[in-house]
């Protein structure tokens, strides 16, 4: 059934890259939650996940560096039937568009973000991101990196978003069940998934050997307290899946009550909005 939102575009990702999980799963997800392809949006940034849309048979916009979440904010608010998912690298995502990350989680935007988190800027061969580690040679840190990484699910918890979970790569199952969660939640749902790069930063074997899955640990995800311990865990032992989750009103719950229809059921009088500029 996955197979349905999938395209006949050749994929040009470098063989093993991580970017092939996340859209399986992805695929996965939609046909999990039935959803026809012409109710689901995808909107991607600048990176070698960019591509997602193209291979995606859903409505797909791929947009400029780091402005994910304004246009999957705007398109979600113009029609909120709509299932808006947006998707970035790490560069796009923490560096350039990281602006707009605690706007759209305190607002509470229904989307779904999901971050392709390789630790580098793979499409330009491999430049040093905010999460490549401290010390780490990448060709724009040729002696090491001078910075201590951010630590994305720590951020995300920090200015409320109402879903925070990791994924791996390396496991399609558990990033498929972590992607449905997302979509189900009403609200921001944020996914930082870990994503190896073979070619610049493959990181498969070391994160095999640590990861593990909150919820065999019996972890409270209703708990802020215990979300922000789990989140500061990383070294032997590196914690995925949902961290923290907790029901609270969308931005649109809100502006609804406002009594302004959303942009879609509003009858638009083009010459009236382009008058002020005749
Ligand atoms: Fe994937 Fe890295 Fe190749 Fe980009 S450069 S397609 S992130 S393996």
């Amino acid at each position: 059934m996955s197979g349905r939102y999938g395209t006949s575009r050749k994929i040009v990702w470098c063989p093993g890259c991580g970017n092939f999980a996340i859209l399986t799963a992805f695929k996965n997800a939609l046909a999990n939650l039935g959803l026809k392809p012409e109710k689901v949006v995808a909107v991607s940034g600048i990176g070698c996940h960019g591509r997602i849309t193209d291979y995606l048979n859903v409505n797909g916009f791929h947009t400029i560096h780091g402005r994910v979440l304004p246009l999957a904010t705007g398109i979600k608010l113009a029609n909120p039937e709509l299932v808006v998912v947006g998707f970035a690298g790490d560069g796009d995502a923490y560096a350039i568009g990281i602006g707009h990350l605690p706007h759209a989680a305190r607002r509470n935007v229904d989307i779904t973000y999901i971050v392709h988190d390789n630790m580098v800027f793979g499409l330009t061969t491999g430049q040093f991101t905010p999460t490549t580690p401290y010390g780490m040679r990448t060709r724009s840190s040729p002696r090491g990196t001078y910075e201590e990484p951010i630590n994305p699910i720590l951020f995300a918890l920090s200015i409320g978003a109402s879903f925070v979970a990791r994924g791996f790569a390396g496991d399609v199952k558990h990033l498929t069940y972590l992607i449905e969660e997302a979509i189900k939640h009403r609200g921001f749902a944020f996914i930082d998934v870990l994503q190896p790069c073979v070619t610049f930063y493959n990181t498969y074997a070391y994160y095999r050997q640590r990861v593990y899955k909150l919820e065999d640990e019996g972890h409270d995800y209703t708990s802020s307290e215990e979300a922000l311990r789990k989140a500061r865990e990383w070294g032997d032992k590196i914690p995925i899946g949902i961290f923290y989750k907790a029901s609270k009103p969308t931005f649109s719950d809100r502006k609804l009550k406002d009594k302004d229809p959303p942009v879609h059921v509003k009858p638009v009088n083009i010459a009236k909005l382009y008058k002020p500029f005749m």
